[in-house]
């Protein structure tokens, strides 16, 4: 009587949510049913995490089942797959809660995402993974063993209910669970080694546990009659004898085919990440690099540790050779960082994980504090996942500062990947400091190599109190420049700034090390180690030449805000330097390259110039003069207007009306050449200031 009654079957109705999510699962089409076993093995490997803690304290927990594996059984027979666990089990209670009747929150939640377009191999990260059986199979039965308990057998095709009962006479597990998926007619694709072996590697490499697979062999073996009865193979599982005889010219020998079995270790690799770093050789990290990239090459740089403390976590990084030809595709979300919560894989595109300059950091992370079943909007809020993400920047630095040490691969990692240190300094106020000291540039000084902001620090002239730098288009546009004129009489080191995304980055940087950062090309550069004689010289100049400027604002009108004596040109007759706070004429031409960008903020940030004149150069002492004795005088005029154009081109300006600049400069050969104009219709002396108006208009159009 007692024994019948433990054999007896004890119907549940599933609770009503888990019921819907059911027919869901089953009535919805998905495409992406292969997640099941991704899903059940990562459920084996959180049972088999559950009794290795307990066993932690209490080793005979493990007596029952001293292995921990997980075990892949594909049954091509009756079609059936079947997943083994010697993990914790469930008593005849768990079953029953957490198979059926007790909904998980995220239960509802993962229905809604459903059907809002989620994709169904979310569904791990809401708590209802084991559901996803019944993407693949019609009927399920968990046969169960709890070191506290009965091993128990649990069973439903779905339809609203499920049994529980008492496993009496079934093969005793000892401990653990094993699942087993009567697959619908049209999945049975699972069954095939070729297609596990190829899902375990997708989705469960890196389980800590192994996870063997039941594999047939067959070999086909030679044998003379004589051998014939030699002792076989002693293997697990049963060895058949195919008949295929055949007559060898040999002699007489037959040709037998042997099926065997045996277990498959299919996750050959124990999570690299949990081993200790110095028993790792470089292969093995190249080795797991590309496996988790697909890179043809090695890595640049790695970078394994672990945070201990509060919260605990393991990670490798790398820093990949090449920058990938997509890397700043906006279309394309980015991230290269695995996240895995106690070795069972998260997701691989979880955007709170590092910040967007880092996107080209590839790795792994494996937190042992998140929760297995937390979503992306989790995620978001997620405190745990902040602190990351602040280690592995701060790791990320450190292992930029690590290949710094080696010029070569510093070189090619700046190569690739200087763009995404800007950014960083533009967006990460936190950590701009310590990028700044990973910058290179070409400078007045630093001839064929690049050299660091520190470096030129240590080779500050006594008294210069900032650092120069100059934007431009490329190397060759700005060392010439009339800017670094007097810096460089000075003997001061001007560094060059010829990557666009520089302005963007020195904008926000404006400092290093407490030393200002100056632009060569903006107002208020003061070079100001002037003695008493030379301050009163440059004084009587800017009286001299007041007038001079007065006439030449006057004759430029709105193109210049102002006109000044300069203090940072030595041979050239003028520059335009742009305002302290506005665009540089470099970051003018990089926001004209952006045709798609907001018109509105161009007249409000474009550069206002101010024209600087050099009092001590020839043509301007020759202006004055003419000033003097004729404001109004025509020439005056007309070279104040060609020296405005050229000074826009040696400023870094653009042009924009390169026809009547070409056709000054050919008045001017004219004149030189003393040659009267042939077609009579214009005279040498005087004509620009006909075109004025349309010019004029031209140029407000800039402005
Ligand atoms: P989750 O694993 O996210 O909690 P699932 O729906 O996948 O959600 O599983 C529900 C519960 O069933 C698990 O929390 C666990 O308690 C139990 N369970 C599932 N698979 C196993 C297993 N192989 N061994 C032991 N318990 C399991």
């Amino acid at each position: 009587m007692a024994d019948a009654q433990m054999a007896e079957a004890e119907t549940f109705a599933f609770q009503a949510e888990i019921n819907q999510l059911l027919s869901l699962i089953i009535n919805t089409f998905y495409s992406n049913k292969e997640i099941f076993l991704r899903e059940l093995i990562s459920n084996s490997s959180d049972a088999l995490d559950k009794i290795r803690f307990e066993s932690l304290t209490d080793k005979s927990k493990l007596d029952a089942q001293p292995e921990l594996f997980s075990r892949i059984v594909p049954d091509k027979v009756n079609k059936t797959l079947s997943i083994v666990d010697s993990g914790i089990g469930m008593t005849k209670a768990d079953l029953v809660n957490n198979l059926g009747t007790i909904a998980r929150s995220g239960t509802k939640e993962f229905m809604e995402a459903l059907q809002a377009g989620a994709d169904v191999s979310m569904i791990g990260q809401f708590g209802v993974g084991f559901y996803s059986a019944y993407l693949v199979a019609e009927k399920v039965i968990v046969t169960t063993k709890h070191n506290d308990d009965e091993q128990y057998i649990w069973e439903s095709q779905a339809g609203g209910s499920f049994t529980v009962t008492r496993d009496v006479e079934g093969e005793q597990l000892g401990r653990g669970t094993k699942i087993t998926l009567f697959l619908k007619e049209d999945q049975l694709e699972y069954l095939e080694e070729r297609k596990i072996k190829e899902l375990v590697k997708k989705h469960s490499e890196f389980i800590s546990y192994p996870i063997y697979l039941w594999t047939e062999k067959t070999t086909e073996k030679e044998i003379s009659d004589d051998e014939d009865d030699e002792p076989k193979k002693e293997e697990e599982g049963d060895v058949e004898e195919v008949d295929e005889e055949k007559e060898k010219d040999k002699g007489k020998k037959k040709k037998i085919k042997e099926v065997s079995h045996e277990w498959q270790l299919i996750n050959k690799q124990k999570p690299i990440w949990l081993r200790k770093p110095e028993e790792i050789t470089k292969d093995e990290y190249a080795s797991f690099y590309k496996s988790l990239t697909n890179d043809w090459e090695d890595h640049l740089a790695v970078k394994h540790f672990s945070v201990e403390g509060q919260l605990e976590f393991k990670a490798i990084l790398f820093v990949p050779k090449r920058a990938p030809f997509d890397l700043f595709d906006t279309r394309k979300k980015m991230n290269n960082i695995k996240l895995y919560v106690r070795r069972v894989f998260i997701m691989d595109n979880c955007e709170e994980i590092i910040p967007e300059y880092l996107s080209f950091v590839k790795g792994v992370v494996d937190s042992d504090d998140l929760p297995l079943n937390i979503s992306r909007e989790m995620l978001q809020q997620n405190k745990i996942l902040k602190v990351i993400r602040k280690n592995l920047v701060k790791k990320c630095i450190e292992m930029f500062n690590e290949i710094a040490e080696n010029k070569d691969d510093y070189n090619k990692f700046y190569e690739a990947f200087s763009k995404n240190l800007k950014l960083g300094i533009h967006e990460d106020s936190q950590n701009r400091s310590k990028l700044a000291d990973l910058l290179r540039y070409y400078s007045t000084k630093s001839g064929d190599e690049l050299t660091s902001l520190k470096d030129y620090v240590t080779r500050m002239k006594e008294g210069q109190k900032d650092i120069y730098y100059i934007t431009g288009e490329s190397k060759k546009a700005v060392e010439n420049s009339p800017f670094l004129e007097r810096l460089k009489k000075k003997g001061y080191e001007v560094i060059y700034m010829v990557d666009a995304i520089d302005e963007y980055a020195v904008g926000q940087l404006k400092e290093y090390e407490g030393k200002k950062l100056v632009s060569a090309t903006k107002e208020g550069l003061k070079l100001d180690d002037e003695t008493e004689e030379e301050k009163k010289k440059k004084e009587e100049k800017k009286q001299s030449f007041e007038s001079l400027c007065k006439v030449i604002k006057d004759v430029l009108g709105d193109r210049v805000e102002k006109v000044v004596i300069s203090d940072r040109i030595v041979d050239s007759p003028c520059v335009l330097v742009t305002g302290e706070y506005g665009w540089t004429a470099n970051m003018e031409r990089i926001m004209k390259a952006q045709a798609l960008r907001d018109s509105s903020m161009g007249s409000y940030m474009s550069s206002k110039k101010t024209m600087e004149i050099n009092p001590d150069n020839g043509i301007m002492e020759e202006l004055r003069k003419r000033a003097e004795v004729d404001k109004n005088d025509k020439s005056v005029k007309d070279l104040v207007l060609l020296l405005f154009e050229t000074a826009l081109l040696t400023s870094g300006f653009s042009l924009d009306d390169p026809n009547t600049f070409a056709s000054r400069i050919h008045r001017m050969l004219k004149l030189g050449l003393s040659i009267d104009d042939e077609e009579g219709g214009e005279d040498t002396d005087m004509p620009a200031l006909e075109e004025e108006g349309t010019e004029e208009s031209k140029m407000e159009e800039v402005d």
